[in-house]
C-alpha cells in the first residue's frame, strides 16, 4: 500500500491532525513540532495523544514525521543561535517520545559565510549531543535547494555531517523532491542515476523519507519554491515514476505542496490511482 499523506496543522493536536488524515485518505501526515518561527511548544495532552494513538492503529498509520522549525539553524556564526537551535531540538526529541518510533526531520543550517567544513563541525557536534542511545526517534537530515549559504545542497555535504556522528542508527536522511531538482540533481530525465548517486555517496539504506513537491522554478535553480503536483517543472510523470519505484516504494511520502485539505485530498487521489499495488520487481 502507498504510503501517503501531507503536512497538517498542529494546532488542533493530535486527534484533530489523525481525524484529517483519515478524512483526506491520507496514512502518514508530517506536522511542525512548534510554530514553524520558532517559539514554544503546546503542552503535552496525554489525554489527546492515547486518543491518537487509538486512532493510529484503527487506521493503519504508518509512520509520521515531525518537522523541526525551519528558522531553527545548528551552524549558525553567532553561538546563543546555535545554543537555541539544540535546545528547542533537545525538547522537540523529548516530547517525540510520547508518540515513539516517529521521525524528526530538520534542515541542517546555513553556515552564513563561515565556510562550509566549519558548518558541517557544529551541526555534527550538536547532533552527537542531542542524540541519545535510548530515544525512540530517528531524525532526519533534509536535503536542501542550496538557497544562500544552506548546508545540505549536495548528497556529500550530508555524507560528511554523518560520518562524524556517534550514534548512526539514529540518523538517516529525508529526500525532497523540490529540492535536489533545484540543487542539480536531474530526477526528470535521470532518476536511477540520482538514486545510485545517492547510494554511492549516502546509502539507500539511510533514506527514511521522501517530501513530494513539485517545483515553481527550472532545474537547478536553488530557489526551493514548492508547487502543486503535476503543475511545476517536474511533472506528474516523475511523480509516478517515483513512488513506484523499486528502491522508493516502500517509503512514507509526504507532500507539502500549496494546498488546503481538498487540494491534498486531490493530490492523494491522483498519486494512489497512479501507484501500481501488487508490483514484483524480483519476479
Ligand atoms: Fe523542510
Ligand atoms: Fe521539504
Ligand atoms: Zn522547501
Amino acid at each position: 500500500m502507498l504510503k501517503i499523506g501531507c503536512h497538517l496543522s498542529v494546532s488542533g493536536g493530535f486527534t484533530a491532525m489523525g481525524k484529517d488524515a483519515v478524512e483526506i485518505g491520507a496514512n502518514v501526515f508530517q506536522f511542525f513540532t512548534r510554530n514553524p518561527r520558532g517559539g514554544s511548544a503546546k503542552a503535552i495532552d496525554e489525554k489527546d495523544i492515547a486518543t491518537f494513538l487509538e486512532l493510529s492503529i484503527q487506521n493503519n498509520f504508518a509512520v509520521l514525521l515531525a518537522h523541526a522549525p525551519y528558522t531553527l539553524n545548528l551552524c549558525a556564526a553567532d553561538a546563543n543561535i546555535r545554543r537555541f537551535a539544540l535546545e528547542t531540538m533537545e525538547d522537540d526529541l523529548k516530547r517525540m517520545e510520547y508518540i515513539p518510533g516517529n521521525m524528526y526531520n530538520f534542515h541542517p543550517g546555513s553556515h552564513v559565510g563561515q565556510g562550509v567544513e566549519t558548518g558541517i563541525e557544529f551541526i555534527a557536534n550538536a547532533l552527537n549531543t542531542i542524540l541519545k542511545p535510548e530515544q525512540k526517534t530517528t531524525v532526519l537530515l533534509e536535503t536542501m535547494a542550496g538557497k544562500g549559504s544552506e548546508i545540505g545542497r549536495s548528497f556529500e555535504e550530508l555524507r560528511s555531517i554523518i560520518d562524524r556522528i556517534e550514534l548512526t542508527g539514529k540518523l538517516g536522511v529525508c529526500l525532497d523532491t523540490c529540492h535536489v531538482y533545484d540543487a542539480g540533481y536531474d530526477i526528470v530525465n535521470d532518476l536511477d542515476g540520482v538514486l545510485n548517486q545517492f547510494d554511492k555517496i549516502i546509502g539507500l539504506n539511510k533514506l527514511y523519507a521522501i517530501h513530494l513537491n513539485d517545483s515553481k522554478n527550472p532545474f537547478q535553480s536553488h530557489k526551493d519554491r514548492h508547487e502543486k503536483i503535476g503543475q511545476g517543472s517536474i511533472g506528474l510523470e516523475t511523480f509516478a515514476k517515483i513512488i513506484n519505484h523499486p528502491q522508493l516504494r516502500h517509503l512514507p511520502f509526504y507532500l507539502e505542496t500549496p494546498n488546503e485539505l481538498p487540494g491534498y485530498a486531490e493530490e492523494i487521489a491522483t498519486l494512489k490511482s497512479l501507484y501500481i499495488e501488487n508490483c514484483n520487481f524480483n519476479a
